[in-house]
């Protein structure tokens, strides 16, 4: 292991001021330890970031982020850093022109059927589920039932296939049926789209949390810096800019980047954002609203929702078109695609982190489908065992 010294005056090195690197500075700094931190942007707050346009409207610049958990921990956490109000997210789908509740609820079977027909479904769900309040489309097309594998089906068809074929740039034949075990159909008339104890959103938007969580005299942030640019890795040891690395090193970046694409690219989905500008007051009745049967973008989010802002007429929407990762366009890195090929890649990329003592932490660093809250839950678990090694090296 280490014979830790400093680099830099530093006791810390973090690559990535996201949720996950921001959250590692702020514990480590809060224990008197000296931190720097690097990111290759231009701004800190990875994809939460967040800034006003010159209308005072909130723009989510790498797409809508909603916080919620059930993590008390993470909440208590996250709640210093600024104030924050309670927002339960609702979302509308536009289904074949009609805009009904998602995930469906009781109401979005009422303005898609005929009343006899609703009130059958409604009827034989309450036989066949009588003490649940959500279930999984895949209950409904198993059930033995003929009524609720037909409604299953309506419901797969309409909410899920295109969308999730355009999410992942896939034929909806393709469509892996295992992952709607993950889609939720509510038995009730409940609309707000996550179901976690803990939602609000920050009053001031999300780039203030960070601000907050690295304003410190222990944490120096360097911003523009790509690391890959610097680092070198030579018999078992760590260079940044030719000086040996022997302090802990905590990377929340892409780690096939790190290793300079060493045993090849790890697939990532990518998205446009494309924002409008427009001159009314709302544009839409919910915050989102989902294209499962049409567009090619998946989903319009109207900013202005996120912190009940009150500016008339004018508002901004956010079209998000899904597409492919790739190296030499400018595409983002936004969301894994875990399959077996994929993950073994990324297992080959871990041990050779390891073997350079390298911690890894956050959504790209460890190749998974995080939100914010579980980003923000194993960020703080590696802060405690960092700190516990750095106590054990004094
Ligand atoms: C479109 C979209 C919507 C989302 N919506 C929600 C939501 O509603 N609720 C929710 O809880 N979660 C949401 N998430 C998930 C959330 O964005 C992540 O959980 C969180 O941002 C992960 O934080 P992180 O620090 O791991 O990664 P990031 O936020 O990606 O931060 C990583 C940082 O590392 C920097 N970096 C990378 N490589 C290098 C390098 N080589 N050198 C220097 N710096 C580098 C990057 O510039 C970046 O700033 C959403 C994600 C996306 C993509």
């Amino acid at each position: 292991m280490y014979t830790y010294n400093r680099f830099m005056n530093k006791d810390v090195i973090i690559v990535g001021a996201g949720f996950a690197g921001a959250t590692i500075a702020n514990l480590l700094a809060n224990k008197g330890y000296k931190v720097l931190v690097y990111d290759k942007r231009n701004h800190i707050g990875g994809n939460a970031y967040d800034y006003f346009n010159e209308d005072g409207i909130i723009i989510h610049k790498y797409g809508p982020h909603i916080f919620h958990t059930n993590f008390k921990e993470v909440w208590e956490y996250i709640k210093q850093f600024d104030e924050f109000f309670p927002y339960k997210h609702r979302v509308l789908g536009n289904i074949d022109g009609t805009l009904v509740p998602i995930p469906f609820n009781f109401k979005s079977l009422e303005l898609t059927h005929s009343k006899e027909e609703a009130d059958l479904i409604k009827e034989t769900i309450k036989r066949e589920f009588p003490d649940k309040t959500r279930v999984s489309i895949l209950d409904l097309l198993n059930n033995k039932n003929e009524i609720l594998q037909k409604f299953g089906d309506y419901v797969y068809q309409k909410v899920f296939v295109y969308y999730t074929s355009k999410q992942w740039g896939i034929h909806p034949d393709k469509i892996d049926k295992s992952v709607i075990n993950r889609v939720p159909v509510i038995l009730g008339y409940e609309d707000t789209y996550f179901g976690d104890t803990y939602q609000f959103m920050p009053s001031h938007g999300f780039t203030r949390i960070f601000d907050n969580m690295l304003i410190n005299k222990n944490i120096e942030v360097k911003l523009n810096v790509n690391i890959k640019d610097h680092i070198k890795f030579n018999e078992n040891k760590v260079y940044i800019d030719e000086e040996e690395i022997k302090c802990p090193i905590i990377y929340t970046g892409a780690i096939d980047e790190l290793f300079k694409y060493t045993y090849g690219v790890l697939p990532y989905r990518s998205l446009d954002i494309i924002l409008e500008k427009l001159p009314v007051t709302y544009f839409q009745p919910a915050a989102t609203i989902n294209y499962p049967t049409s567009e090619l973008f998946t989903r319009i989010s109207e900013y202005k929702y996120f912190l009940k802002q009150n500016i008339q007429n004018k508002t901004v929407i956010a079209k998000e078109y899904s597409k492919a990762y790739r190296l030499d366009s400018k595409t983002d890195p936004y969301y894994p695609i875990n399959n077996e090929i994929n993950n073994a890649m990324y297992a080959r990329y871990k041990s050779l982190a390891e073997q350079y003592h390298i911690y890894l932490s956050g959504r790209l660093a460890e190749y998974k489908y995080y939100n914010m809250d579980l980003t923000i839950l194993n960020a703080m678990k590696l802060a405690d065992n960092i700190i516990n090694l750095l106590k054990s090296k004094k």
